[in-house]
Order: structure tokens, then C-alpha cells, then sequence
């Protein structure tokens, strides 16, 4: 995740959506669309690298549920 003091970016804040807002998923690859609606932002496809992503357009932040999204451990 980015750090705002160092990169000088900050996601905006989205009414209804806080930057806090997580959502589980079970696959590395999500497509978010904010939510559709007056929220919603083009589709993007997110891929999480290792247990969160967090979508630059709408701030939520996607969670790998844990053994989810293949098995790569080791
Ligand atoms: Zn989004």
C-alpha cells in the first residue's frame, strides 16, 4: 500500500465509501466498478500480490480471504 507522506498521493474519498472499507474476496484477480451507481468508476481489474489490494479509483480495499486464490504457499 501506498504511503500518501511519501508518494504525495491520496486516494479521494468517495461519499459512502471509506478508505477503510474492505471487502473479502477468494480470487487474486477482482474487478471493481466502485460499486456502480453514482459511485461507480470504470471496471478495473485488481490483482492482490499477496493479501490486499486497494482499488486507486474508490479506495475500498480488496482482502484475500485467507486459503483463498490458489495454493500458493509452500
Ligand atoms: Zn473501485
Amino acid at each position: 500500500m501506498r504511503d500518501p507522506q511519501i508518494t504525495g498521493y491520496t486516494p479521494k474519498a468517495t461519499e459512502g465509501v471509506t478508505p477503510d472499507d474492505r471487502i473479502t474476496v477468494e480470487s487474486r484477480v477482482v474487478a471493481c466498478d466502485g460499486g456502480g451507481g453514482t459511485l461507480g468508476h470504470p471496471t478495473v481489474y485488481l490483482r492482490i500480490e499477496q493479501q490486499q489490494v486497494t482499488c486507486p479509483y474508490c479506495s475500498r480495499s480488496y482482502v484475500l480471504r485467507e486459503g483463498a486464490g490458489g495454493h500458493d504457499h509452500h
